[in-house]
């Protein structure tokens, strides 16, 4: 049974006001709020384990080893790994993409291709940028239509032994539209032998995922938008190409042996992980898992798509409010402006006074605000314990801002 009050009483950072109203929270795809179970993890871990992990004989020590192993198969269960070290704590999916575009330096040489979307987040841009500066590579950009579809004709017309990358996000997160992945990675394996990297940072929170099935080489996403903390996330690897890639940072605990004659690397997911990890963190992100586990994915996912329809159609009702990517398959997100109101952090702004969270502005996606000729949007953005209510309430608040604004 799903009971939304039930989800509610879990995140008691919801029960407050903002400006005398009660917080309406619909930021969620910049960060969501972190239900009990997870803070729990967090605080046992601080106030009866503290100790460094793997190199320590004591019994604290092994304590925190065991329970941040657990917490690794218990995030190779939730997408679906094959093999734990398959999966690489790291601070956020900006970090795993880093990781990602610095160990791959030598796949590149130049005039090899990596293809990526308009609907990137700049995480998703920036790091390949920089791998093209210091390999020569080309970057090439699927287009969207005027719903933000991701025209993928052009990925058939563009692959060529040149192509070498493909980095795409799974859902968008200016827009929430969901991305054809799935038809993105068959047709780069029938035709290229380009590794397939899927930015999950906006599905993580909203549905299930399983790599195996998806067939992607590389899967990164951030805790802290799927009710973990903030400084976690993972990024998945197929083991033989894990095995095959140079660490990114040199340091303590991604050693096998040191001299200084040569240095030998330790073994899978270690060789990834240089230094202390953030150990409490990701002992908190298994938590976070098994609480969207155990409200289930499909109630999740049923509940917050009924919230994103009933938006849209309430929002819509208001005259000379464009949507964008309103057509496009989307979760989680609603992101619009008003017909004559320029700014829509004047929008974000009188939300506010009425305790309605939302976020303005360009998202980290500039190039798809270029494409739709605008500065930015308003993005109300759900997560499991948003209500019926908070988008009334939400609708309300962008009624009361257009009187005020035009
Ligand atoms: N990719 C997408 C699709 C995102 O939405 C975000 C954050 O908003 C990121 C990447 C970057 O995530 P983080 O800042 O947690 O590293």
């Amino acid at each position: 049974m799903f009971d939304i009050q039930h989800i509610r009483n879990q995140f008691p950072i919801l029960d407050q006001s903002v400006n005398g109203k009660p917080l309406v929270y619909l930021d969620n795809a910049a960060t969501s709020q972190k239900p009990l179970a997870v803070l729990n993890a967090w605080q046992k871990y601080y106030t009866e384990i503290n100790a460094n992990v793997h190199r320590g004989i004591h019994t604290l020590s092994q304590l925190a080893t065991e329970e941040m192993e657990l917490s690794r198969r218990k995030i190779q269960k939730f997408i679906n790994a094959e093999h734990d070290f398959e999966v690489i704590f790291t601070r956020g999916t900006t970090e795993g993409i880093n990781l990602l575009a610095y160990s791959l330096t030598a796949w590149l040489k130049k005039d090899d291709e990596i293809i990526i979307s308009y609907l990137e987040h700049h995480s998703n841009i920036v790091p390949w940028q920089m791998l093209c500066e210091r390999t020569g590579a080309k970057l090439k950009v699927i287009p969207i239509d005027s719903d933000g579809i991701l025209q993928i004709d052009f990925v058939e017309k563009n692959l060529s032994e040149k192509t070498r990358l493909i980095s795409v996000n799974h859902v968008s997160n200016a827009l929430g539209v969901v991305n054809p992945v799935e038809e993105i990675i068959a047709l780069a394996r029938k035709n290229s032998d380009a590794l397939i990297v899927i930015d999950g940072a906006q599905a993580a929170p909203h549905f299930k995922i399983d790599v195996q099935q998806l067939d992607c080489d590389f899967y990164v996403f951030s805790g802290h938008k799927m009710y973990a903390p903030m400084g976690t996330g993972i990024l998945y690897g197929k083991e033989k190409i894990l095995r095959e890639l140079p660490p990114f940072h040199g340091g303590g605990e991604m050693i096998a042996t040191c001299s200084f004659d040569k240095t030998t690397y330790a073994d899978l997911p270690f060789k990834f992980e240089a230094g202390t990890p953030n150990v409490g963190g990701n002992i908190a992100l298994g938590a976070a898992a098994d609480f969207i586990e155990s409200i289930g994915h499909q109630h999740l996912q049923n509940h917050e798509n009924a919230l994103l329809e009933y938006a849209q159609q309430k929002l819509l009702e208001l005259d000379g409010l464009r949507i964008y990517g309103e057509k496009a398959t989307r979760t989680g997100v609603v992101s619009f402006n008003l017909e004559g109101i320029g700014i829509a952090s004047d929008v974000g702004m009188i939300l506010n006074k009425i305790g309605i969270a939302v976020r303005t502005g360009h998202h980290c996606t500039q190039p798809i605000m270029a494409f739709f000729e605008i500065a930015g949007t308003v993005r109300a953005s759900f997560a499991v314990y948003n209500t019926f209510e908070e988008i009334d309430i939400l609708v309300e608040g962008v009624r009361k801002a257009q009187r005020m604004l035009s």
